[in-house]
């Protein structure tokens, strides 16, 4: 398809258009196709910023222009990719109009390595909540009241306090019907709770913000940012960026996959070099992490300032100016704005099945106080979620651990090592006291003794989230073999701690 192109240059950028060709677009989810008029705008750097940017580098944009003669500006890499390169290209048009130093270029590339490892660390929160079993702390068990759902007490409840916390079943009932209302015919599950959880925020929305509150919102619903992490004074996490630098310094000639390894790899020792840096004082990892994380979050702001230089480009210097409508959406999503605590909503592209439907809505009617509040909500019922998840999930690990067979316990080289296993030993001892009072309880076991004292306990893991336990009793010649859910195990280690007899 030979198509004419415009090419122009500005001061940052040398732009090239296709003329506008029909297409249709299906939208996920919805019968209808919408025939628009779509072009290729591919942006390339300018002369005065060449230098600092990779050779051949471009970023691209679908222009698609609906039926209601709107544009909007779709990156043709992804979103993802789209934001590493825009954070490249705003740093250089950055550096050269605000002239920036040396330094503070460096300051930036570090806030940048600080971004890279706060998404790829363990802390970033990845839970999707796409279908009710997602809702369930565990979907399966035959423990009564174990089946815990994840909704917060608050979703169903409007801002007085009236009406009742809803059922997973309630939720999706209310957002399909939303949905439907939306326009999509048959909404995907993902979609349901998406608006039903809408809902439930529009009744409820967040009394309002200042801009440092809208940014721990939105931050929490990135990262699960743990109780410590607020704790850290300031000193602390100047004291860790120096030593940061020096580190960075001094690994300045590896080869990138050696920085990488090091950096963020998946058996990285970042924190524990960092903690133990030579010339400073001795850090606990714990401190280090805290202080690495609430770094990683002020990199979020940086790495906006970077994208939003980009953007304001793209915005200012089209042939063809923004019409007023096309500005909104386009500033809604690319530059920073109060809403996000500062941040582009660009870079919340993860929630978007989450605030997706709020934020088209927001800009319509960027000012709507109501709306704020409810995507504010929508943030708090997210990150509420997932931590909930999270804490049942490291529940569940440590109950693997305490099952795993104990040999490697026996012989421990190090005072750190025989704490470890002293821990270890606690709590498999808590693991048997517990599997004992379960099998009481259910009158499991040898029938022939009142209290279980002379039973001999084997316990294996079997899949992720079961344990097989063999109860043996010589005096009665009785041998019984259970199977329990880690649902089970766990309620009865946190219904008491009666030492084993
Ligand atoms: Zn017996």
């Amino acid at each position: 398809m030979s198509q004419l192109v415009e090419r122009r240059e500005t001061t940052y950028g040398i732009w090239e258009e296709t003329s506008p060709v029909a297409a249709t677009l299906s939208p996920q989810g919805r019968g209808d196709a919408v025939a628009v008029e779509q072009s290729r705008l591919t942006w390339r750097p300018s002369p005065a910023i060449a230098a600092d940017v990779p050779v051949d580098f471009c970023i691209e944009f679908d222009v698609c222009g609906g039926p209601d003669g709107v544009r909007r500006f779709v990156p043709v890499d992804g979103y993802g990719p789209f934001t590493q390169k825009a954070w490249l290209a705003g740093l250089a048009i950055y550096r050269h109009a605000r002239t920036l130093s040396n330094e503070q270029v460096f300051s930036y590339r570090m806030m940048k390595l600080i971004f890279d490892r706060v998404r790829s660390g363990r802390e970033h929160l990845d839970r999707k909540f796409a279908s009710s079993r997602d809702l369930f702390v565990r979907p399966t068990g035959r423990g009564g009241g174990i089946m815990a759902s994840l909704l917060p007490d608050y979703v169903g409840l409007t801002s007085d306090g009236a009406g009742h916390s809803w059922s997973i079943r309630e939720l999706t009932r209310h957002g399909r019907d939303a949905a439907v209302e939306a326009g999509y015919e048959n909404p995907t599950n993902d979609r349901a709770i998406a608006y039903g959880l809408m809902q439930a925020a529009e009744m409820n929305p967040s009394p309002p913000l200042d801009r440092t509150a809208a940014q721990m919102r939105v931050l929490t619903a990135l990262f699960d940012a743990g109780e410590d992490s607020t704790a850290v004074e300031d000193a602390v996490i100047d004291d860790v960026v120096e030593r940061l630098c020096m580190a960075v310094e001094e690994h300045g000639d590896d080869v990138w996959e050696r920085f990488e390894g090091w950096y963020a790899g998946r058996n990285n020792n970042l924190v524990q070099s960092l903690a133990r840096k030579s010339g400073f004082p001795r850090l606990s990892r714990a401190v280090v992490k805290a202080a690495l994380l609430r770094l990683g979050l002020r990199s979020y702001e940086y790495f906006g300032v970077c994208l939003s230089y980009f953007a304001r480009v793209v915005r200012d210097d089209l042939s063809e100016p923004l019409t007023a409508d096309e500005r909104r959406t386009f500033v809604g999503m690319y530059l920073p704005q109060d809403c996000y605590g500062g941040l582009p909503l660009v870079l919340l592209r993860e929630r978007w099945t989450l605030i997706g439907p709020v934020a088209a809505r927001l800009w319509e009617s960027p000012t709507d106080e109501r709306l704020i509040g409810a995507l504010h909500r929508l943030l708090q019922i997210y990150s509420d979620m997932a931590s909930t998840r999270r804490a049942a999930d490291r529940r569940f690990a440590a109950l693997r651990t305490a099952l795993q067979p104990t040999r490697d316990m026996e012989r421990p080289e190090s005072s750190a090592q025989e704490t470890e296993v002293e821990e270890r030993q606690e709590e498999h001892r808590r693991l048997r006291a517990a599997v004992r009072r379960l099998l009481l309880a259910r009158r499991e076991g040898c029938p022939d003794c009142a209290n279980g004292a002379a039973w001999e306990l084997e316990m294996e893991l079997v899949g992720d989230g079961e344990a097989v336990v063999d109860v043996t009793c010589r005096e009665h010649t009785f041998d019984g073999e259970y199977r329990y859910e880690f649902a089970e195990i766990l309620t009865a280690i946190e219904g008491g701690d009666a030492p084993e007899s």
